[in-house]
């Protein structure tokens, strides 16, 4: 388990007092930095993007409520690979609605695999959910999903990384940030082309965790390249 992740820190949330417009306050990236996610995704450059290759056969082991988001913890050996350079997976989490749009279109979910390489960079690929068929991966844990922060869940079913992702895996690309404070930037965000579909009542979950959404408003693009 990584303790990291349950890390809760209370000076934040996504509304009021402590909420997105304040986080400034305590993460000055928020406000001076030039590349802050999320972002509309939109005005696509082609670009010549190496295959995602996911090697995501890892069960998951727990999940988390850390105040801010419900997550997914997996057993070791997840990875993500692109060109010859290797991520490893550390955790899944939810934002409901979700984050990114797509030319001004908004989702119901995202899901958000994060990764790090041995230098401790960040890549995260994004999937989308919209409103539609229930989703049968999510449907394995949305009533487990912890409600209260700092709780923690065993799985005692078998739901590996590999069942939340779709078979078409083409992705846009952009240079980011953590959509959370301290917002830290040079994050590498892959962003699944294909969404997936999930029943409303299937976020309700992710909804708890942070008592409501739990989106970080759009941020400017500020002339970033979205490769496609
Ligand atoms: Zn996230």
């Amino acid at each position: 388990m990584n303790k990291e992740a349950f890390k809760a820190d209370d000076d934040w949330s996504y509304s009021g007092d402590t909420g997105p417009e304040h986080w400034s306050e305590i993460a000055p990236l928020c406000a001076t930095g030039r590349q802050q996610s999320p972002i509309d995704l939109e005005e696509f450059i082609p670009g010549d993007l190496p295959p995602l290759h996911f090697h995501y056969d890892v069960r998951a082991l727990c999940l988390a409520n850390n105040g801010h988001a419900v997550q997914v913890h997996f057993e070791p050996g997840g990875a993500i690979e692109v060109g010859d350079h290797r991520f490893d997976l550390d955790h899944l989490h939810f934002h409901a609605p979700a984050e990114h749009r797509i030319q001004g279109k908004g989702y119901e979910l995202e899901a958000h695999f994060v990764h790090k390489d041995e230098a401790n960079a960040t890549a995260v690929v994004a999937l989308l959910y919209e409103d539609g068929a229930f989703n049968r991966a999510f449907a394995k844990i949305d009533r487990l999903l912890p409600a209260n922060k700092g709780e923690t869940h065993e799985l005692a079913i078998r739901l590996t990384a590999a069942e939340f992702l779709p078979d078409k895996r083409d992705y846009y690309y952009y240079d980011g940030s953590l959509t959370t404070p301290p917002a830290t930037e040079g994050i590498g965000w892959y962003i699944l082309k294909t969404p997936l579909t999930i029943e409303t009542s299937e976020v309700q979950g992710v909804l708890r965790a942070d008592d409501g959404p739990n989106n970080r408003p759009l941020q400017a693009r500020n002339g970033r390249k979205v490769l496609a």
